[in-house]
């Protein structure tokens, strides 16, 4: 009796540890999920170079250019 006992306290830590890695993986995921969505796609300038981020950014064709600098969304 007191043998079923002691395996059922081990099956019971065991479902414990299985359950916290479970959430601690979860809340992982979340976590990585959220840094996604904070580090945005940085494109360069087309024009003067400067790294900026896409939803910043013009683009044209293949390239981008500075939405905020009106020497670079101008033409040549
Ligand atoms: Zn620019």
């Amino acid at each position: 009796m007191g043998r079923i006992l002691f395996l059922l306290i081990i099956a019971f830590l065991i479902y414990l540890l299985f359950k916290g890695f479970l959430r601690a993986q979860t809340r992982r995921g979340e976590e990585d999920r959220k840094n996604e969505q904070k580090v945005e796609d940085m494109v360069a300038c087309a024009r003067c170079g400067v790294n900026l981020p896409r939803s910043e950014a013009k683009p044209e064709g293949a390239l981008f250019y500075c939405r905020d600098n009106p020497r670079c969304i101008a033409g040549p």
